[in-house]
């Protein structure tokens, strides 16, 4: 089956198929097919009317809610580029994206929008706003009544900015169809930054109906699946493996705001989901959370992990106490998701002399290749950095033609993360290239030594950074947080790690906070660990 040109097209299709179909489902609220095509009409026409077509880009700065997934697809009937902005931002970063982009409308929540994005949108090219304004909740039940149901309050009176929900039931017929191809630009997703400053990659609408398809065939979930939205869709993973894989399939996604454990685990008791994919992090808030049972995850045919490093141990934690085999991928931002998965029916292998667990295969139509520091090829087995060619890999960062020409030199992306493929092509992830530590001149990678900490029983979360260290350079050190209810000493997890792994990799320094610091994407930012020393 060829992918359609377009995740549009994927939504339409279902949208013909399944009009009756529930496609998106937010707490007590319900969207079919037919409406939410009527409703995503209406704010295409209205971006229109605004003068924003082909090409245009279109900020969407929204937790998961109904409300993205109408901004988005009406942004691409318009013919315009969606550039999903992480709602955590604050007004610098919001600023630089806007004006690096040249969004000509933002559609954000009323509350940021009054609060600081008005301010951040000065000097930018912002022709419009539309807010929406009925996501503000303090408390679990206070988000239960937030169907997309309320009409919208006047967002701000005197300048071009408009309530979402309005103008999404005006009624504003649909400007003509923009005839979206495989190659024009879906999305512009800035990564998460977690390494330094996020950059935009320009995500094609065929690789996100790519990876979506390859999703959807890949794994047994029936047409017409429910699709929890654990990732947030602002992220690559969320975008590709939630909102495209469940317009693809005609499914129906399922949509909680943003992630905490409580709520979640209730929507999954409510909604009862075929499929989700989250960080490794989500898990270990789920598992740990106090009413956590078996049940929670039921109803699951496939639960996958994506986007960040997951350490073997919480895989068997999950399986001992829940029953459900957590399924590995690896991928970024630059490759539309995922590169590599764990096929249906199969166990990731782990490596027997580092402990790693494999994140996948590559897919059929995807070459992973590892290279040494001079770009020659390595055989199987050797460790080198990890690059990709394959229809899902992007054309470059808009707007900064020097990074592209290093990133993705003849269109192959060089990925920054180290690893190996096995005789058998599993593929897995050693670390990034930036966070190796330098330890008296020997190599340590983080991820080994995270790896053996989360084997201990009270350690929750793991983060490995190097330290100044005047005699050897760097040295290791270890954050961890505590699973609730637990208790251990630094010197404990110290020696713990001592009596597994040789004697320059263990973490001579141990430091236990409550929380370990994390993108919300879900990933534990070493980067502003190893600043905190
Ligand atoms: P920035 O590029 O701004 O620093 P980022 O690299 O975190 O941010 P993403 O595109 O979200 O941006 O993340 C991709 C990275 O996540 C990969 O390069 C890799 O380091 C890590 N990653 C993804 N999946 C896995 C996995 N299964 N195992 C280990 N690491 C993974």
């Amino acid at each position: 089956v060829a992918p359609p040109p377009s995740v549009l097209d994927a939504f339409r299709a279902a949208a013909a198929r399944a009009p009756e179909r529930t496609a998106l489902a937010y707490f007590d609220g319900r969207i079919g097919y037919a409406e939410a095509d009527a409703l995503s009409d209406s704010v295409a026409g209205h971006l229109a009317g605004r003068g924003i077509g082909r090409g245009d880009r279109v900020a969407v700065m929204l937790q998961n809610t109904p409300h993205f997934a109408l901004a988005v697809l009406g942004a691409w009937k318009a013919g315009a580029v969606v550039v999903p902005l992480n709602p955590m931002y604050k007004s610098a970063e919001v600023g630089h994206i806007l004006r690096d982009s040249g969004a000509v409308a933002l559609v954000c929540e009323a509350r940021a929008w009054v609060g600081y994005l008005r301010e951040a949108a000065y000097g930018t090219a912002l022709r419009t706003t539309l807010t929406a304004s009925d996501l503000d909740f303090q408390s679990r039940n206070d988000i239960r009544v937030l169907a997309l149901g309320q009409p919208g309050r006047p967002a701000d009176a005197g300048s071009d900015v408009d309530d979402l929900v309005t103008v999404a039931r005006r009624g504003h017929p649909a400007p003509p169809d923009p005839g979206l191809t495989a190659a024009d630009t879906a999305l512009i997703s800035y990564t998460s930054g977690t390494s330094g400053t996020p950059k935009g990659a320009m995500n094609p609408h065929g690789a996100l109906t790519h990876n979506a398809l390859r999703q959807v065939t890949g794994h047994p979930i029936p047409e017409g699946a429910r699709y929890f939205a654990l990732a947030p869709l602002f992220h690559i993973t969320g975008m590709v493996c939630e909102l495209a894989a469940c317009f693809t399939n005609a499914g129906t996604l399922v949509l909680a705001h943003r992630f905490d454990a409580g709520v979640v685990l209730d929507a999954f008791l409510e909604h009862r989901p075929d499929y989700a994919v989250g960080p490794a992090t989500a898990f270990m808030a789920l598992a740990a959370h106090p009413d956590v049972t078996p049940d929670h995850f039921a109803s699951f045919r496939v639960l996958s992990s994506g986007g960040a490093p997951l350490p073997p141990a919480l895989v068997e934690r999950l399986r001992t106490a829940f029953g459900f085999y957590l399924r590995g991928g690896y991928g970024l931002t630059e490759s539309t998701a995922a590169c590599a998965t764990v096929p249906a029916h199969r166990e990731a292998p782990v490596d027997p002399v580092s402990g790693t667990l494999s994140v996948g295969v590559p897919g059929a139509d995807t070459v992973v290749r590892i290279l040494d520091e001079h770009g020659a090829e390595l055989p199987f087995g050797e460790t080198g950095e990890i690059v990709v060619r394959g229809p899902q890999v992007v054309p470059g960062y808009w707007g900064l033609p020097a990074e592209t020409a290093l990133t993705f030199p003849d269109g192959e992306l060089r990925t920054g993360d180290v690893g190996f493929m096995d005789a058998d092509g599993w593929l897995y992830v050693v670390d990034r290239k930036k966070d190796m530590i330098n330890a008296s001149g020997f190599k340590v990678w983080p991820r080994e030594v995270e790896d053996v900490l989360y084997t201990h029983p009270a350690v929750r979360e793991a983060a490995v950074v190097g330290v100044p260290d005047p005699y050897r350079g760097e040295s290791v050190k270890a954050y961890v947080s505590l699973r609730p209810g637990a208790h251990a000493e630094p010197a404990e997890l110290s020696a713990y790690c001592a009596e597994r792994i040789a004697a320059y990799k263990y973490p001579r320094q141990v430091e236990i906070l409550p929380v370990l610091p994390k993108t919300t994407s879900g990933k534990i930012l070493r980067r502003e660990l190893r600043e905190r020393g």
